[in-house]
């Protein structure tokens, strides 16, 4: 880029925006996060996954003099953002231990050379001799220092990293201070006051931007049979939309085992992540993600930190897990790139013994006292209380997730399942007493298709067979239909007059509280959806929810043929060079090329996530021209 001094910041920094990486405006946040760092000003940015901090931090350093390094935790994320950055044409290197001895001295060797602009730097590293021989040489000036992942600093946060402290030492032992910048998610305001205080922060521009993003739908459901729900909701996508990518979150490594089986039975492209694979498979089938050559990920928690990958359509959680801190990260891999998204949660009464089982039992903390110990306990308690809540509330989930983080909200955001479920409260008595008599008149434990079965006076093999037909409640319920009883069942369970058990086949069984109510019974009131309301909210997200609007849904049919076959393009090159395909051209720029039909350079220009960069690299090849319909 030409260094010209009579250009404002501002325009440096929409120049640099288009030529590098191709977009025509910032996003909330960015504009002052950036300039303050050219005035040379620290910064603390605390802004939302998804939301655009690494390019607070890439273009200063784009536009300023010497070199930026920027500390970041995890190789896969150092790795990611160096590809993104080569690929945008700028000169980029990181410096951890995936390197050997060899290729480790070469690129230091390279940096004093002053090859590169971004340097991404390990904090291990930071204190060790040869880099920091590096660092001080006279010929080198670090004029800023980027530090992603901030709340790494501090203990109060669950990613809490001692080596990010050595970045206080390392900056000791330069003769001079770079502009110090902290970038981070976490918005409580402990953490933010630890990074504040650590990092010795001078004088500050502090950004929080808003941590709604409107883009994600939120729904929780509680589905009888999870494996179905799951395999019917893949398919939905998959038919909306072929190629998507999806993540699923289990609660244990058997889970995933279990799910990721269950999918690819099913016929899905997928792959697994949990701590109990060697490294080698934890990498390669992380790539094999990344790289869109699998489409599905199931894993645990264990996957994500430090995945960049913005064309994550959903998020599905099969258990709920610890906190909202969790679930709002996790959740927050959807949709990076701003295109709609759902994050979906499936709840069910077992998710929280087994939480709770793992907050009694936490080996993390074996240092503390007592007393300490107990706090962190407690405190695990209440989020677990405030995770649970987030799965009954009948409220706006958005307005709870925000709630949650300490932002006002106005209560209805019309694209999460709760606002678009019309909720209405009714007596069951009636259904719920013949299901609790109709489980008790058994002489064997059922799973629910059965009993639903019995209550509707099917006359199946299963039924006829075992001479279900002889129980006392057989057809009672013969006029209610097949959902609506599944979610009557399940809220009997929910509110605990029923058990599932946890095995392979899960049978319901009479819980002391359904026992109590055959005897005297009373009334049950419940929120019920209102019928058919739930799929009616679902489609309205697809089809009508303003908000929701996405580029590659709302192609034309031909538009979406030359779409298809950009997509191919992309796959093609992305194969070739070793770079995942949301790296060559987004989705959405892919979209937009689909639908403005660029046929020249110009034209090509404008388009969103065009710059100069990937036109002379790629864009002859994405040009619409008669022949690719
Ligand atoms: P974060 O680090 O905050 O989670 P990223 O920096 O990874 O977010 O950015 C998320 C996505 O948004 C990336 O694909 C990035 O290219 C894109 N992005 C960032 N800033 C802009 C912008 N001003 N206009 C369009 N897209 C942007
Ligand atoms: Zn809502």
């Amino acid at each position: 880029m030409v260094e010209n001094n009579r250009m404002t910041n501002n325009e440096q920094i929409m120049n640099t925006l288009k030529h590098y990486f191709g977009y025509e405006e910032l996003r909330g946040g960015q504009a002052p996060l950036m300039n303050a760092v050219l005035e040379g000003r620290d910064v603390l940015g605390i802004m939302p996954t998804g939301a655009g901090k690494s390019l607070c931090f890439q273009i200063p350093a784009l536009i300023m003099e010497g070199i930026t390094l920027v500390i970041s935790p995890l190789i896969s994320l150092m790795k990611d953002q160096v590809s993104a950055l080569n690929q945008a044409g700028v000169h980029a290197a990181f410096l951890n231990s995936s390197l050997s001895a060899v290729q480790y001295q070469k690129a230091l060797e390279l940096a004093r050379m002053g090859k590169y602009k971004i340097i991404y730097v390990a904090p291990e590293r930071l204190e060790t001799e040869s880099f920091l021989r590096f660092a001080t040489d006279p010929a080198v000036r670090i004029s800023f220092l980027a530090v992603d992942e901030a709340h790494c600093v501090s203990q109060w946060g669950q990613d809490f990293r001692p080596s990010y402290l050595k970045i206080l030492t390392f900056l000791e032992r330069l003769s001079y201070r770079p502009v110090l910048g902290a970038y981070t998610a976490t918005a409580t305001l402990d953490v933010r006051e630890d990074i504040l205080d650590i990092l010795m922060l001078q004088n500050p521009e502090i950004v929080l931007t808003g941590f709604d993003r409107d883009n994600l739908f939120y729904a929780v459901k509680k589905p009888v049979d999870k494996k179905r729900e799951l395999i019917s909701y893949v398919k939905k996508k998959e038919a909306e939309m072929p190629g998507i990518s999806g993540i699923i979150y289990c609660i244990s490594r058997k889970l995933v085992e279990e799910v990721c089986y269950d999918l690819r039975t099913a016929g899905f492209s997928v792959t697994r992540y949990h701590a109990g694979l060697s490294d080698t498979e934890r990498r390669e089938n992380q790539e094999d993600f990344i790289y869109d050559r699998k489409q599905i990920m199931v894993a645990t928690n264990a996957f994500g930190m430090g995945i960049d990958k913005s064309d994550v359509r959903y998020v599905v959680h099969y258990n709920m897990p610890k906190n909202m801190e969790s679930y709002y990260q996790e959740a927050g891999r959807a949709g990076r790139d701003g295109e709609p998204s759902e994050c979906i949660l499936y709840y069910e009464p077992r998710d929280v013994r087994t939480n709770q089982f793992f907050i009694d039992h936490n080996e993390d903390n074996q240092e503390l006292s007592d007393a300490e110990r107990q706090m962190i306990q407690e405190r695990d308690r209440e989020r677990l209380r405030q995770m649970t809540f987030y799965c009954f509330t009948n409220e706006c989930l958005r307005h709870y997730i925000l709630n949650y983080f300490g932002e006002k909200s106005t209560g209805y955001c019309g694209n999460c399942l709760n606002c678009l479920t019309e909720y209405e409260e009714v007596a069951i008595d009636e259904e719920a007493g013949a299901i609790l008599r109709c489980i008790r008149a058994n002489s064997w434990n059922y799973g629910v298709s059965i009993i639903v079965d019995i209550l509707r006076g099917a006359k199946n093999q299963k039924i006829l067979g075992k001479h279900l037909d002889q129980n006392p409640m057989y057809g009672k319920l013969e006029a209610v239909t097949v959902p609506r009883l599944r979610q009557i069942i399940q809220e009997l369970v929910l509110q605990e007059y029923l058990v599932q058990t946890d095995e392979q086949y899960p049978v319901l069984k009479l819980e002391q509280k359904g026992k109590d109510y055959l005897e005297s019974p009373n009334e049950i009131r419940m929120k019920l959806a209102k019928e058919r309301a739930e799929e009616k909210a679902e489609k309205k997200t697809v089809k009508k929810s303003k908000r929701a609007k996405s580029v590659v849904a709302s192609l034309s049919e031909a538009d979406e043929k030359i779409f298809e076959k950009l997509r191919a393009i992309r796959w093609e090159i992305a194969q070739k060079e070793h770079v995942p395909p949301y790296l060559v051209f987004s989705d959405k720029t892919l979209a937009l090329i689909s639908s403005e039909k660029p046929k020249n350079r110009e034209e090509m220009l404008k388009i969103s996530g065009v710059g100069e960069v990937k036109w002379e690299k790629y864009g002859e090849q994405f040009l619409v021209k008669e022949d690719i319909k």
